[in-house]
């Protein structure tokens, strides 16, 4: 008998943290998934750090189309918890632990959800996937999306990301890119008039970041009143590694975090930073996580998940998920259970009774799609 509880609580176990291994959480999920009856795919990399990363595939059922229930099994630090993260506590109708609402809870529930069928009573193949490194840039899916041979020529149309949305309907969200600019001086006593300040070369570039930051909330051009915030982030960092106050500083970094929305002209803003940086003598790298996915809101999928959660609307959010990378080869929806607000906290927790609404909506989604 599957014990999705349980089964969360031994997840909450592993310390998957992103910069650890997550290989031995992906044994566990590989033993379930062998049992339950999946074909399993283990694509594996190694992270910057040289960190084996482990990606699962599994399918149940033959053909072409049917349904992926997509997961990370990583999750973020765990910096100012007073328990410890790694064992789970019951209480108050609630599972508490590292992992519990993004989103270990809800890998349980999509096994116990797949593995409820017989793959003889399927027409077409349900998918689960448990993806690495979503929490830091999503490599793990884009290694998947790369190299699966599951599911490359599979025909699959349809996918639910099972992130935390409180089981309503989620139909976009924004994109990612990561910018990051560098300038180089030359280290010195600054009272000697020798050294290079790596600051004055950036200064022109940061000033024209500030105005792309500022355009994006306020030219209607590029807003979107169907997200919340309506304008896409432009998020700045600075620094300069904290150089003494009496130093001119060897390099200063800017990095840009970017949210693109879907019908902005993302190409635009990123040849004005390039030109940018050209005049300045910044040295760019620009890197595209992924670009933002927004399923039609009368699409199958969209219509078939209002209806079995007898919700109206389906929503967009502001953040990004694996969808940066899958909604490049299937409509997505987010659909799991759990609040975002409890993602990524001190003292985490899911509600209890968010199992059994999972479990039953991708059931229910399965027998639509593959039975
Ligand atoms: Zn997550």
């Amino acid at each position: 008998m599957f014990d999705p509880v349980q089964v969360t609580r031994e997840l909450i176990a592993f310390n998957s943290i992103s910069a650890n291994s997550n290989a031995p959480v992906s044994d566990y999920l590989q033993d379930q998934l062998d049992r339950l009856g999946f074909m399993v795919e283990r694509i594996t990399y190694q992270d910057d750090n040289g960190v084996e990363k482990v990606n699962l595939v599994g399918r149940k059922g033959e053909g072409q189309g049917g349904l992926a229930l997509l997961g990370h099994s990583d999750t973020v630090p765990v910096d100012g918890w007073e328990t410890d993260p790694f064992t789970a506590e019951i209480r108050d109708n609630r599972i508490y632990g590292r992992g519990s609402c993004d989103m270990k809870g809800a890998l349980a529930t999509m096994l116990a959800a797949g593995g409820s069928f017989e793959a003889s009573d399927l027409a077409a193949p349900i998918y689960l996937v448990f993806t690495a490194d979503e929490e830091v840039g999503c490599w793990g899916a884009a290694e998947v999306s790369d190299r699966s041979e599951l599911l490359a020529d599979s025909g699959l149309r349809y996918g639910i990301i099972c992130e935390p949305t409180r089981m309503e309907v989620v139909r976009a969200h924004k994109g990612a890119v990561f910018m990051r600019g560098e300038t180089k001086g030359r280290a010195a006593h600054s009272s000697t008039g020798r050294g290079v300040n790596a600051h004055l070369a950036m200064i022109p570039f940061l000033s024209e970041m500030k105005a792309i930051h500022d355009e994006l909330r306020s030219d209607p051009r590029h807003l979107n009143d169907e997200f919340d915030p309506p304008f896409s982030d432009w998020n700045i960092g600075v620094n300069d590694g904290g150089i003494a106050l009496n130093m001119t500083a060897p390099k200063s970094i800017c990095t840009v975090y970017y949210r693109p929305m879907p019908g902005q002209d993302q190409e635009a803003l990123l040849d004005r930073t390039r030109q940018a940086a050209e005049r300045s003598g910044v040295e760019l790298t620009i890197q595209k996580i992924g670009d933002p996915f927004s399923t039609d809101p009368d699409s199958d999928l969209v219509r078939t998940a209002l209806r079995i959660t007898g919700t109206q609307q389906a929503h967009t959010v502001p953040y990004g998920t694996d969808g940066l990378v899958f909604g490049r080869k299937m409509e997505l929806i987010l659909l799991g259970p759990g609040d975002i607000s409890q993602a990524h906290t001190v003292d985490e927790w899911m509600d209890l009774d968010q199992f059994d609404l999972a479990i039953d909506a991708y059931k229910a989604m399965i027998r639509t799609f593959c039975v």
